[in-house]
Formats: structure tokens, C-alpha cells, sequence
């Protein structure tokens, strides 16, 4: 018997209405262990009214007290964290270990945010005019709303989430609806810190929430991360609204190898940022571009000696470097995509296709994947495919290797292995991605730095996390004022005179 999952809304579960539900697998033995409601438009409309109605309220809670709460919720989602991440992994398939650190990632940005009071300070300037002062001030937009993937169900809800909250704004997150069980919990966790009801809800569902949550112009600001062709139609319906709206999309991302590398230190940073968590990360690093034949001959030998030794299986077993794919829709596409490269010309030195493991024949299992002689103009570079797949491309030089990654629709991130300082820099500073790696194959910034890609894989000026989260959850108010002066001078016995 498969659960029934619920939404949350106003500090409890509620039960879905619409009549539709959806699938929620366990991606290891590929067994259906619960149902996930999908919200209709009246569903998103009466989560929408108590989130609006929670709003005055949290809005005056002074921001030390908001904070104060963001502070036991992070002590709460760190006592129960085994058995979040096993809850986590049972949905999505990840290792345990990679669980524990999406919860972990999500809780560096709530840390951070519950210092508000600091980033949500205005400004001030004495005497612009004779007798006038200047101040800004950040307040809370209201109800917004955010949209997330299923490849990082607890930190991508917790960026959006935690600024959202310590800016003073309610919020209705809509998760995917391949892994909606650690958002609820989530929801629950918030409500034991100490959250007033209403104030973080959570709506299940699909495009119709989506759509309902788009249209609502009680919605002021939508905050999307998913696949690129969906953030883009809503950043422009977003827009159409006239709401703001920050939409994260897919990637291709890069790492560079210059051929005074260490070619160890690359073999291992490429075999963990192009398989963990089966290649399912926005930053993976899914084509590596070896700089000279002699890098790129030593490069695969070194991958195929390592891959030979890597295991896939279940989640919870702690002897599997990944798991799963997410479903057996995603496990299609991956295969496909590997057909394609070979038909393409590329050379497929390793074929994770076919993998059985066994107890859990019924798994969306894929191997690790490794093409060489792949050129930028097969779609298997050209697209992203989202799964355990590295693609070798043989650059002849520096020049060809910078352009590469620059002129890719995609620019999430982007890496550079080498032992010259010169050519870091030079890297760093004309590669056309929004976050580069020097000798760092996956280069997530710290919570308090800001976290976006370029041309396709963002839509939108401002980033996630960082002082950017703070100006995108908040709107700036302009206050000038003068004082006619006052009684200071003493009592006046005349009439004043007009100007
Ligand atoms: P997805 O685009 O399928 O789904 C993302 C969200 O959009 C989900 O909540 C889903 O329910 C909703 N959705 C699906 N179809 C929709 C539609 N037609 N209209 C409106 N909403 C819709 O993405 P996914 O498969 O869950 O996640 C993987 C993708 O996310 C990859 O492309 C990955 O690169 C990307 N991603 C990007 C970042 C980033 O920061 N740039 C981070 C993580 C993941």
C-alpha cells in the first residue's frame, strides 16, 4: 500500500482536493511508495489567502526574533538528520552521504540569513539639502512564491526559503513532485522552530500549480531552478505579470585541463564531479576538455582505470559512490542519449547501459558513461543530458579550450586545472560563465557569496543566496525629509516673516 502525501498549509497537513495524483518512486527498486496530491488552481488559491493573511504579522516581527527562528530550525534539521537523508534518498536515489550534504549546503544559507538584521540594514545620508536627510529602507514584498527541481529537494527550497522568510515575506514553495516527502518535512520543522502558521507552505503539484501560482497576482515574486525551456517561458509569464522573477535553468559545464596539471588530482576531481549523485547536479561536470593529445591520452587512461573501480547500488548501502537515476522516464533519456553519441561518431569507451544490480533488478540504474572524441557540434555536447555521462572533447590548445565553454548556450560553471597562476587568471577572467573553478572542479560559492549561471542557465539579474537573495526578496523604499527647524532656537516673540 503506497502513502498518501498531503500539502501543507497553515501550519498543517492538508489533503489533496483536485483528485489528480502523481507517482512517487523508490528510484533503487523502482517500486511506487507513495502518491503525491497535485494541486488544482483552487488548492494554490486558498494556500495563496493564508499565506497572505500570515503576512502583517511576520512582516512586523522585528528580524532578530525571525532570525531567532531560522536559528532553531537549523538546530532541528540537524538533530533529525539521518533520518532526513535517508528520507531523502529514498526518493531520489543519492547516497546517504550526499544527502546529508544537500541539507547541509541548504543549512549554510539559512545560517547565513539569520543575519538579517545586518543585510536587511537601509541607508542613510545626513544633509543632502539644507536641512534634509535621505534614508532607504528594505521591506518585505509579501507572498512569493518558489519552484524547485527534484535533484536538490532540501537546499534548493532552504535558498529560496531562508531569505525569503528573514527578509519578512510568506512563502508557498512548490517542490517537484518526484521527491516531495523532505519538503513536507521541511514544513514541519519550520512549524516546530517556532514559524507562525502560514508563513511557509508548501503546495504539491504540477504545471497547473505552477500556473495557478504564476497567475495570481497576490504572488509578488517567483523564484524557479529547473530544466532550461521551463524557466524560461516562466521567467517571461513571470514578467508578463509584472511580478519579479529569478529562473535558474540546465547546464553543460565544463573543467579545462592545461597539460602541467596534475593529471591524479584531475582524474579523481573529474570522477566525482561527473558521476556523484549520478551526474543529477546543476554543477557536474559532464565535458572535460583536455588541452594537447598527450593530456587528453593520459586523462582517459587515468578515467578508465577509476571508473573500473567505481560502484553504483543503493543509496543507503554505504559502499556505492551513486545510485539510481531519478525515474525510469530520466533512465530513457539517458540511454537514448548514449545511443546517440555513438551514432554520432563519438567514441564510447565506457557504456553504462545495462546495469543490473542485484536485489534491485527493477532500479533505474545507469553506469558510469565515458565518450572521447566528442565534438562540439554533436548534440551530446551541445545538450545537457543530466546524467552519469562524461564526454571527452580534445581541445589543441589554450585559446580553443577559453572558447569552448564561452560560447556554449549554457554557463552554469566552469572549471580550470593547472599549476600557472597566469593562465588561472586569464581564465577566470574571459571565460563567459557565471562561476569558475580554479583547480576546484565543482565551484558552488559559500553561502555568503551568490550562486547563478549565465546565458541559458539564468533568466533574471539577480542570483540565489548571498546580498543578492536580500534584494530580490526585498523592495527598497526612498524616504526624504526635512524638519523646519524646530523650538531649539528658543521662544520666538515676533511674527516670522514669509519667504
Ligand atoms: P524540471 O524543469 O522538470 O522541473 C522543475 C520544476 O518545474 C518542478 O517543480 C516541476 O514540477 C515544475 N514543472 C515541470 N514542468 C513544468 C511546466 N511545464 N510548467 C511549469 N512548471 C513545470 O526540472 P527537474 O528535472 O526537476 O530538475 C533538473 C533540471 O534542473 C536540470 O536541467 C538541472 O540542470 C536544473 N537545475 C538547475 C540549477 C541551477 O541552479 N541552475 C540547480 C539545480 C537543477
Amino acid at each position: 500500500m503506497s502513502r498518501e502525501l498531503t500539502h501543507y498549509v497553515g501550519g498543517k497537513h492538508v489533503k489533496g482536493t483536485s483528485g489528480r495524483f502523481g507517482d512517487v518512486y523508490n528510484p533503487s527498486t523502482g517500486e511506487i511508495q507513495s502518491t503525491v496530491p497535485l494541486a488544482g488552481a483552487t488548492e494554490v488559491e486558498a494556500a495563496i489567502a493564508t499565506a497572505q493573511a500570515a503576512h502583517p504579522d511576520w512582516a512586523a516581527t522585528n528580524p532578530q526574533r525571525r532570525a531567532r527562528i531560522l536559528h532553531r530550525f537549523v538546530d532541528l534539521v540537524n538533530k533529525n538528520m539521518d533520518e532526513l537523508a535517508a528520507l531523502l534518498t529514498s526518493e531520489h536515489g543519492k547516497t546517504f552521504a550526499d544527502s546529508k550534504g544537500d541539507f547541509a549546503r541548504g543549512l549554510e544559507v539559512v545560517e547565513y540569513c539569520a543575519g538579517a538584521p545586518q543585510l536587511l540594514k537601509g541607508e542613510f545620508s545626513d544633509g543632502v539639502g539644507a536641512g534634509i536627510d535621505v534614508h532607504s529602507m528594505r521591506q518585505s514584498l509579501g507572498v512569493v512564491a518558489g519552484i524547485t527541481p527534484f535533484n536538490f529537494p532540501a537546499m534548493i527550497p532552504l535558498w529560496k526559503a531562508g531569505p525569503a522568510l528573514a527578509a519578512g515575506n510568506t512563502y508557498i514553495l512548490k517542490p517537484s513532485e518526484r521527491d516531495p516527502s523532505v519538503p513536507l518535512r521541511l514544513a514541519e520543522l519550520f512549524t516546530e522552530a517556532g514559524l507562525p502558521d502560514g508563513v511557509f507552505n508548501v503546495v504539491n503539484g504540477d504545471k497547473e500549480a505552477v500556473d495557478a501560482l504564476t497567475a495570481d497576482p497576490r504572488i509578488q515574486a517567483i523564484g524557479f531552478v529547473g530544466s532550461t525551456p521551463i524557466a524560461k517561458s516562466l521567467y517571461a509569464a513571470a514578467a508578463a505579470e509584472g511580478k519579479r522573477a529569478q529562473c535558474f535553468g540546465g547546464a553543460k559545464n565544463h573543467l579545462v585541463i592545461m597539460p602541467d596539471a596534475d593529471m591524479d588530482m584531475v582524474a579523481d576531481a573529474l570522477i566525482g564531479s561527473g558521476y556523484g549523485s549520478a551526474g543529477e547536479r546543476c554543477m557536474a561536470i559532464s565535458v572535460a576538455i583536455p588541452v594537447g593529445e598527450a593530456t587528453a591520452d593520459a586523462l582517459v587512461a587515468k578515467l578508465k582505470e577509476r571508473i573500473a573501480g567505481l560502484r553504483v547500488g543503493d543509496g543507503m548501502d554505504p559502499d556505492s559512490d551513486f545510485g539510481p537515476v531519478v525515474a525510469a522516464s530520466a533512465k530513457a533519456r539517458i540511454e537514448d542519449y548514449i545511443q546517440l553519441g555513438t551514432d554520432e561518431g563519438a567514441e564510447l569507451v565506457i557504456d553504462g547501459r545495462g546495469l543490473s544490480i542485484p536485489g534491485h533488478e527493477n532500479g533505474f540504474w545507469i553506469g558510469p558513461t565515458l565518450f572521447d572524441h566528442v565534438t562540439e557540434t554533436m548534440r551530446i555536447y551541445r545538450e545537457e543530458i543530466f546524467g552519469p555521462v562524461l564526454c571527452v572533447v580534445r581541445a589543441q590548445d589554450y585559446e580553443e579550450a577559453l572558447r569552448l565553454p564561452s560560447e556554449h548556450q549554457y554557463g552554469n560553471g566552469v572549471s580550470i586545472f593547472t599549476r600557472d597562476g597566469d593562465t588561472a587568471r586569464d581564465f577566470s577572467s574571459r571565460v563567459q560563465v557565471g562561476m569558475v573553478g580554479v583547480n576546484i572542479p565543482i565551484p558552488v560559492p559559500v553561502s555568503y557569496y551568490s550562486f547563478g549561471g549565465w546565458k541559458a542557465s539564468g533568466f533574471g539579474d539577480l542570483n540565489q543566496h548571498g546580498a543578492d537573495a536580500f534584494r530580490f526578496y526585498t523592495k527598497t523604499k526612498t524616504v526624504t525629509t526635512r524638519w523646519p527647524s524646530g523650538i531649539r532656537e528658543g521662544a520666538s516673540f515676533t511674527m516670522p516673516e514669509g519667504s
